[in-house]
């Protein structure tokens, strides 16, 4: 085996540079830059607004001439770096989102070096994924004929979800002939509670987002199995074919888990696919303290979620394992004359990744995640994700023992909603105070929560995601809510 012949005269127009010196010396700089970034975090606002002065400066004309590297690095590091919205910084408990690593920073411009396009053939790139997938496997207790892949977030892990388990219900030829030429009307459930992609998902399937029954919730915020029964039994009454039961590992809102068990009885006794959208709770397997809030999802058809939130892989990162990978496989691999298998040779080793999903062109998100994986350990992780609910439950118990703050979801992982409530407001008042508060948090730039709705009252909303975040930083919340909330309340004479 050889390489290519040495001596062979470079490409005049390639974009690799003639002196390999100074790239690598503003390389290391850039790096350096990130490393002083990542451990400064706290010296730092969580967010700031960008001036429009900054904004402007994106609206150039597209740039035919070169520009010096370090330059643009300077433009990085003055105009986009500090205009974030923060989700690295340990203030940050908006939405659902992961804070990365140091590690997985490395290992993505490692990726980024390789530019390995992992759709498919014969590489160890996939192995990688395969050895992730496995890992995974293992962690859910799903047999070894199940399969797994990456895609960009749950999102898509949810849709794919959706799109195996109804091709399971109609079979394969619904791939050729459409879903227009079905007689059976598939009909799909999901508590209220339920992130907005199921239903998205739904929709970009064809199925519509009318056949996504939302079923009610109970005290805890968490689906109604009896409800879930009398649904399925009308539509079946109707005609209806019930195809699927989306379960959350982690709602969105609040963090509650859907009584899995029961819903994969439900499942099981009505013959359908139970998918589980487990975007970060389901890594509560990775924590043996946690992992019994998520029992019942070993018993799931297919499992969503990333490795983006709770596991602190940079984004993006979403992951599907879907029990039967030949139905994974009969949903989405397509025969092509430019994509034909080989068993030897370059385009061997199939089935390729771009089987198992919409995509054939893919980046190597699997690095990022082996080296996350590798280097802190499974153990570790979960420890983190552990903490994230101890936060959680301090934060809960710092508004519990405040007069004017009132929890209003209970707390079963690591999201807190309350809200600030002087005495003598009513609800409309108390919603449009705490977006305020939160806004006022915002733009103070010391912590970042977000809002929500919960049983149809304003909350603010911390999901402690990332690693980074300990107690000094809810309690940090508590005293900002309390002095921006007494301040405002003063001003509006509440
Ligand atoms: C974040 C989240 C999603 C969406 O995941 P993306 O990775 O943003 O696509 C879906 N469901 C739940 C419960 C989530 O928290």
């Amino acid at each position: 085996m050889t390489g290519n012949a040495v001596g062979a005269a470079p490409n005049p127009d390639s974009l690799d540079p003639a002196d390999w010196t100074a790239l690598r010396r503003q390389g290391h700089q850039m790096l350096d830059d990130m490393f002083d970034y990542l451990a400064t975090l706290r010296a730092r606002p969580v967010w700031q607004p960008a001036p429009d002065s900054v904004r402007r400066r994106f609206s150039q004309d597209l740039p035919r001439r070169p520009s010096d590297l370090g330059e643009i690095h300077q433009r990085f590091m003055t105009e986009i770096l500090p205009y974030g919205i923060g989700n690295v910084h340990p203030g940050f408990m908006g939405w659902v989102q992961g804070g990365g690593t140091a590690v997985g920073m490395l290992a993505e411009t490692l990726a980024a070096g390789l530019n390995a396009n992992v759709g498919g053939r014969s590489q160890i790139p996939i192995e990688v994924e395969r050895q992730i997938t496995r890992w995974m496997r293992d962690l859910f207790g799903f047999p070894a004929s199940a399969s797994g892949v990456f895609v960009t977030g749950t999102s898509t892990a949810n849709l794919i979800g959706v799109l195996v388990a109804s091709r399971a219900r109609l079979g394969l030829q619904v791939r050729s002939r459409g879903l227009a030429a079905q007689a059976q009307r598939l009909v799909a459930y999901a508590a209220v509670s339920a992130h907005g992609c199921v239903a998205q998902a739904m929709d970009i399937a064809g199925l519509g987002t009318d056949a996504l029954r939302l079923i009610p919730l109970d005290a805890d915020l968490r689906m109604q199995p009896q409800a879930l029964r009398a649904a399925i039994a009308a539509d079946r009454q109707a005609g209806y074919t019930p195809f699927l039961i989306v379960g959350s590992a982690g709602t969105v809102d609040v963090g509650a888990v859907d009584p899995l068990p029961e819903l994969a009885d439900i499942a099981q006794h009505e013959g359908v696919w139970l998918h589980v959208d487990g975007a970060f709770g389901a890594m509560a397997m990775l924590s043996p303290e946690l992992a019994p809030k998520v029992a019942g999802i070993e018993r799931a058809d297919s499992i969503a979620f990333d490795f983006h939130k709770w596991v602190q892989v940079p984004y993006d990162a979403g992951f599907v394992l879907v029990r039967d990978g030949q139905q994974h496989l009969d949903t989405f691999a397509a025969d092509a004359a430019y994509l034909k298998r080989e068993t030897r040779g370059m385009a061997g080793d199939s089935p390729w990744p771009c089987d198992f999903g919409p995509d054939l062109s893919r980046g190597f998100r699997a690095l990022k995640t082996w080296f996350t994986l590798q280097v802190y350990g499974a153990d570790a992780l979960g420890r983190a994700i552990a903490n994230s609910c101890r936060v959680a439950r301090h934060l809960a118990a710092r508004v519990q023992a405040e007069p004017v703050l009132e929890l209003l979801a209970p707390v079963s992982l690591n999201i807190v909603c309350f809200r600030y409530l002087p005495a003598g407001i009513d609800g409309q008042q108390a919603d449009s105070l705490n977006a305020a508060i939160v806004v006022a948090l915002h733009e103070a730039g010391v912590c970042a929560p977000s809002t929500t709705t919960v049983n149809g009252r304003l909350a603010i909303r911390a999901a402690i995601v990332n690693h980074r975040t300990g107690t000094a930083d809810v309690d940090h919340l508590v005293q900002g809510v309390l002095q921006i909330g007494n301040r405002m309340a003063l001003e509006a004479c509440l």
